[in-house]
C-alpha cells in the first residue's frame, strides 16, 4: 500500500521570536518554497516574546501558528515561567529555565502540525554547542525524535537543525550569510528581561548573545 507522501518543499519552523529561530526561518526561506512558523504560548516570561514572534511572521509575510502550551506551567515552577523567580544554575549545572520535555513536547506539536500541512520539514533552532544542560537539545534526542515522529504518523519527516553544531559567532555569520544580520540583531528577543534587540546587556542570555556578536563582528573587521 502507498502512502501519500509529504510536500518536499514545504516546512514548519519551530518558532519563539529569538535570535536562534528567526535564524531558522531565514534559513528555510532559502531552503524551502513554503515555509509556515508555530509558536509555542505556554506562559512565557514576557507576553512581549510573542508580541515579537507575530510581528516577525507579519514582517517576513510568513504563516504563523500560536498553539497553547500553557499546560507547561502547571508541570513545573520554573524561572522561564514563574515570572517572580530569578534565573539561576542548579547544582546539577542546570539553570532552572529548564522546562522538562519541552522540546519534547514542541516537536510532537510541530510534527503534528507538519502533518496537517503536508509539510516534510521541522526545522528547529536547537544548538549542542552552546549546551545549557538541556538534555532535549542534543543531537542525539534530535535524531530520535525523527525517527519516533515518522513512526507516529507513518510519514517521512525530516528534523533540520541547522545551529546544532554552531556557536553564537557562527550563528551570528551564518545570519549574515543568510542576508539577515541587521533584521535579526534589531528585531529578535533573546533577553531574559524582555528587551528587544540589543536587549537589556547584562542577563546570560544578552551576554551569550553580544558576546557572539562582538567576535563575528571582530573577525568580520567592522568592529
Ligand atoms: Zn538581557
Amino acid at each position: 500500500m502507498s502512502q501519500q507522501s509529504l510536500d518536499n518543499q514545504k516546512a514548519v519552523v519551530v518558532f519563539s521570536g529569538g535570535q536562534d529561530s528567526t535564524t531558522c526561518l531565514f534559513w528555510a526561506k532559502k531552503h524551502f518554497e513554503h515555509v509556515e512558523l508555530v509558536t509555542f504560548a505556554y506562559g512565557q516570561r514576557h507576553d512581549t516574546e510573542l508580541e515579537v514572534a507575530k510581528q516577525i511572521a507579519k514582517e517576513q509575510n510568513v504563516k504563523h501558528h500560536l498553539l497553547d502550551m500553557s499546560l507547561l506551567s502547571q508541570l513545573t515552577p520554573n524561572a522561564l515561567t514563574q515570572h517572580n523567580m530569578d534565573i539561576e544554575i542548579g547544582d546539577d549545572g542546570i539553570p532552572n529555565t529548564f522546562v522538562p520535555a519541552r522540546n519534547l513536547l514542541f516537536l510532537s506539536f510541530a510534527g503534528a502540525l507538519a502533518y496537517q500541512i503536508n509539510a516534510k520539514h521541522i526545522i528547529t533552532g536547537v544548538c549542542e554547542t552552546d549546551f545549557s544542560g538541556y538534555p532535549d537539545c542534543r543531537d542525539q534526542f534530535i535524531k530520535s525524535m525523527n525517527v519516533t515522529l515518522s513512526l507516529s504518523m507513518d510519514k517521512d519527516f525530516v528534523i533540520h537543525t541547522p545551529l546544532m553544531w554552531l556557536d553564537k559567532k557562527e550563528t551570528w555569520a551564518l545570519s549574515d550569510e543568510l542576508g539577515a544580520l541587521d533584521y535579526i540583531r534589531y528585531n529578535t528577543l533573546t533577553c531574559y528581561n524582555g528587551i528587544i534587540g540589543e536587549g537589556c546587556g547584562t542577563c546570560p542570555a544578552c551576554e551569550l548573545r553580544a558576546n557572539g556578536l562582538n567576535s563575528y563582528l571582530v573577525e568580520k573587521g567592522v568592529q
